[in-house]
């Protein structure tokens, strides 16, 4: 792979800088072009700068992009690890079917990745709670005004390291509940990790936030009456020993947390019903006591507890504002393996020296 060097470094975060999410980017990342003559084509490493682009250039206005979020880590013996990266690959060729995006080859993306994460390892942070946080996109670069699918595209891979994605920590989170806007609906977007879904979702944000929420609970679009997920999560409730998420109706997000916390539920005798869940539901059992745990999964927030949530004007409270036995076991599991700490019996971690 053809790698630019860049003249100077930037400095790092030093050792127990909070890093917070999303806010240092590293020297390098890497790109590919498409055109339709030459197909997906000039793969390489370079220096991360800005880049200039024409005003006209479509994806500013008609949001066709997609994206993808991973983590890689680093060990006390140097090995790297990816967690999972041949999922995010597949979602990301998925979500570029649904936005008319060329499929890329996922070999050349992880070659890409790989190449760069070498050339990157100090800055992988090692404490606690952090590791490098991956965004791979692909953004539509024809410049053109017509409504029409691009015929020319940029993918790219930017490199964070992240502490906690939110600001208390593994303390739980307070959701509100969205009872008038949608993040998407049947036949929308919601099933592919586009652009779009998050401007959608940016207004009902930042009211929530503004109440002292720290995310929204997104609930169906027609009815108003299931659960979906998260703002950034899928979520996971724990009936009387029922342990509940809802099923992938084509609105939710496919989270590959999600499904490697379904995966470790059911190693440890925890099978999950994936059905339809009503927020009625959840707020009696959270009033009855029924529901003695909630928590949302995902990669920039792990599994992430709620100790409560807003619904209909009412707050209720889960497992008394606390994180629960069950949460905080399925978070020492998956962190365990992710870090090598634990086995990784399912073969999840992608590791490069
Ligand atoms: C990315 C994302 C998730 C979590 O998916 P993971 O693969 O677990 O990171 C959940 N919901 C939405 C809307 C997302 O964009």
């Amino acid at each position: 792979m053809k790698i630019i060097e860049r003249r100077e470094l930037k400095p790092k975060p030093a050792a127990g800088t909070p890093l917070g999410f999303g806010k240092y980017f590293t020297d390098y990342m890497f790109t590919m072009r498409y055109t339709r003559e030459k197909g997906w084509h000039d793969a390489r490493v370079e220096p991360n700068e800005p880049v200039a682009f024409d005003l006209a250039t479509c994806v500013f206005h008609y949001a066709q992009g997609v994206f993808e979020g991973m983590k890689a880590f680093r060990r006390a013996d140097g090995t790297i690890s990816v967690f999972r990266p041949d999922r995010n690959w597949e979602r990301m060729n998925n979500s570029a079917d649904r936005m008319c995006i060329p499929r890329f080859p996922a070999e050349l993306a992880e070659e890409g990745l790989e190449t760069l994460l070498r050339l990157e390892r100090d800055w992988i942070p090692s404490e606690p709670e952090t590791a490098l946080y991956i965004r791979p996109a692909i953004v539509a670069t024809r410049v053109m005004l017509g409504v029409h699918a691009s015929t020319e595209y940029l993918f790219f891979i930017l490199l964070s390291p992240v502490g906690s994605y939110y600001a208390r920590g593994l303390q739980p989170t307070k959701l509100l509940v969205e009872e008038f806007y949608s993040r998407s609906s049947l036949g929308g977007t919601g099933e592919a990790k586009c652009l779009g879904n998050y401007a959608a979702s940016i207004k009902s944000g930042e009211i929530a936030e503004e109440m002292g929420f720290d995310q929204v609970l997104w609930l169906d679009s027609a009815e108003k009456k299931y659960v979906e997920e998260a703002g950034s999560m899928n979520v996971f409730f724990v009936f009387r020993g029922e342990v509940a998420t809802p099923a992938l109706v084509g609105s939710i997000l496919p989270g590959i947390t999600r499904a490697s916390c379904l995966q470790l539920l059911a190693d440890a005798g925890y099978p999950v019903s994936e059905r339809r869940i009503t927020m009625e539901e959840v707020a009696q059992a959270a009033e009855s006591g029924a529901l003695s745990e909630m928590f949302g999964t995902g990669t920039a927030a792990v599994v992430s507890p709620v100790g409560a949530f807003r619904y209909r004007g009412k707050d209720h409270v889960v497992n008394g504002g606390k994180i629960g036995e069950l949460t905080a076991r399925l978070y020492a599991t998956l962190t365990g393996i992710q870090r090598g700490a634990l086995p990784d019996v399912h073969g999840w971690n992608k590791l490069l020296r």
